[in-house]
């Protein structure tokens, strides 16, 4: 580090300017990603962070895509059950339709950012660059562990990652997978608490497992 730069913000990845809102023009945008496996709380973490923003008079949009109905259609819900009231759109660019980049509000949050395709990366940084606080959560790895549709992209361009890890429900251990338990194929089969659980590196297996929990057949 050089004399006299800043260190690095102690506050975890978060962007704390919470002055009282300016008008659009004169603030600085970011985009900030929350990201990790399931049940790391990635989604309370957001919240979190909404919930901090309207402490602070700013205003907040939220918006979840369509394809996520688990627990309720106009609302992002964590798995403890925390809610807020969301915008559940088909496409990135559905955003656009609810914010006036002109009048737009000081923080735009998207929960499960990893069923977007990539056009929420540009939505992201049109966001940004027009002075809006962009916080996006979502699952960095699919089931396989691999990384999951437009978060690499977003994490790339943000100024602020956080990574969240759960606890492997085998170990004990800090958590980094999400481990499928049902037999379904696909990236987009969105399941809860009962399809999922939280691994470690080690405990994890690429594949599918059955409920039981019997020894996948390796791909
Ligand atoms: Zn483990």
């Amino acid at each position: 580090m050089r004399r006299g730069m800043p260190l690095p913000d102690g506050n975890h990845g978060e962007h704390l300017a919470l002055r009282r809102a300016s008008s659009s023009t004169e603030r600085l945008g970011c985009i900030e990603v929350v990201c990790g496996s399931m049940f790391s709380g990635k989604t309370e973490e957001l919240l979190r962070r909404v919930k901090r923003a309207r402490l602070a008079r700013h205003r907040v949009v939220l918006f979840k895509p369509r394809i996520d109905n688990r627990y309720d259609d106009v609302k992002v819900v964590s798995h403890e059950g925390i809610k807020a009231e969301a915008t559940a759109i088909a496409s990135a660019a559905e955003i656009f339709s609810f914010v006036n980049l002109e009048s737009a509000p000081e923080v735009v949050g998207i929960d499960e950012a990893q069923f977007f395709d990539d056009a929420v990366v540009d939505a992201a940084e049109t966001l940004a660059n027009a002075g809006v606080r962009v916080i996006c959560a979502g699952l960095d790895q699919d089931y396989r562990g691999k990384p999951f549709g437009p978060m690499p992209a977003l994490m790339s361009v943000a100024e602020y990652v956080t990574k969240l890890q759960a606890v492997c429900s085998r170990c004990g251990a800090a958590a980094c997978r999400s481990q499928r338990l049902v037999g379904m194929e696909g990236q987009l089969f969105v399941g809860g608490a009962a399809d999922y659980e939280p691994r470690c590196r080690r405990c994890f297996v690429a594949g599918v497992v059955d409920v039981a929990g019997a020894p996948p057949s390796r791909a």
